[in-house]
């Protein structure tokens, strides 16, 4: 059971003191406060967890300081859609606002390598009107023989650079708890110029230890890949682990499926899951192309597959797109392969911008079908 407080309920209020009072007496059910802070506004939800059968919504709807109460099934519970719960989805982060209903494009290279390349790359994102954009410090690499990223030594220029050119916010893999530290550290030492998106990979995502030290701090958003060999439900459930410790700011990252039947592409492209996972949970959905098709072959049409793959996930309602270019993938440190060049960037928006037309305009005709159905 959820209980939803009225809107910028003080948590040092003798109101508030008294319900924690009356639910630390609850026979089996114990309770966790949650707050989301919102630029305007800070949310407080308490969840109650245990035995809730026998509490009366009612009566918990009469406690002080509740506005509403929600019965939830026991998936998701932070995270999931539950019967009648109207409860908005995303969160707004350094001034760029994430949810079921936004759109963005993080474009950038998969592995920063120098200076040049970063600042060339940030360039024409700001060129291009994009405020948001991936780098990778920390690369987990299948052979250790291969360049591992360069760390914590980079996040300082990178995060400078990334403020030089008005990016808001930098999606970056961290793959141990102590990058977090590294990230938080370096955006001091630099003035914050920038803001990040903590990413966790898809070898990492039921890697439940560091799920629980990144749903410890709220700081970062945190933008989690699915697993490439695990189930749906097992993947929604490494995100409810993000939010069951406190941070429910999580973008859920679809990147592709391991398994040979997707051959030629480097994983088995699963777009598909866009609105299913929108439907099961609150979370805003992130496409990567990029990891799922991995290559830059081009179809007859003359459009790439991985440009085939985006637009897919476009129309079908993604709300953010993780993609990896390069300005010169040839010499690319780690999956130039799929890496776009910086010349193809404008033409790569424009085409998306086509697909997330295609989806407004597929949302409209479905209200007007709803509309209709309803009517009679
Ligand atoms: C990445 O985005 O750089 C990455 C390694 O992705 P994934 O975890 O999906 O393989
Ligand atoms: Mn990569």
């Amino acid at each position: 059971m959820i209980l939803i407080l009225q809107p910028d309920t003080e948590t040092d209020s003798s109101e508030f003191q008294s319900l924690l009072t009356h639910l630390s007496g609850l026979e089996g059910v114990s309770h966790r406060v949650h707050q989301v802070f919102g630029e305007e506004r800070t949310l407080t939800e308490i969840y109650l967890i245990g035995d809730t059968r026998a509490l009366s919504e009612t009566e918990m709807s009469e406690l002080p300081c509740v506005q509403r109460v929600i019965r939830v099934s026991d998936a998701y519970r932070v995270l999931g859609r539950h019967k009648d719960d109207a409860r908005t989805s995303g969160f707004q982060y350094n001034g760029i606002n994430f949810s079921q209903d936004s759109f963005h494009v993080f474009a950038g290279l998969c592995a920063v390598d120098n200076p040049t390349n970063v600042e060339r790359m940030f360039a024409a994102l700001q060129q291009n009107g994009q405020q948001c954009a991936r780098m990778g410090a920390y690369k987990p690499r299948t052979n250790p023989y291969s360049f591992q990223g360069h760390g914590a030594d980079c996040l300082p220029w990178v995060f400078e650079l990334a403020g030089k050119y008005g990016i808001r916010v930098v999606a970056m893999e961290i793959t141990h708890d102590r990058h977090i530290d590294e990230v938080a550290q370096a955006l001091e030492q630099t003035g914050n110029p920038t803001g990040v998106m903590l990413q966790i990979g898809t070898r990492n995502t039921q890697n439940f230890e560091l799920l629980k030290h990144v749903g410890r701090q709220t700081r970062f958003p945190v933008l989690l890949k699915r697993g490439f060999g695990i189930t749906l439900e097992e993947s929604l459930n490494a995100a409810e682990y993000l939010a069951s410790e406190g941070n429910s700011q999580v973008v859920f990252g679809l990147r592709g499926m391991k398994s040979s039947l997707g051959d030629p592409h480097r994983n088995f492209v699963d777009f598909a899951h866009v609105p299913t996972v929108k439907r099961m949970t609150r979370m805003p959905v992130c496409i990567d192309p990029s990891h799922s098709v991995g290559i830059r072959t081009r179809a007859p049409d003359g459009i790439p597959d991985l440009v085939h793959a985006t637009a897919q996930g476009v129309v079908a309602g993604a709300n953010m797109v993780l993609v990896d270019f390069h300005p010169e993938p040839e010499k690319a440190l780690v999956d130039g392969a799929q890496a776009l060049t910086l010349e193809e960037l404008p033409w790569f928006l424009e085409d998306v911008g086509y697909a997330r037309e295609a989806y407004q305009k597929r949302c409209r005709a479905a209200a007007r079908q709803l509309q209709a159905e309803q009517a009679q």
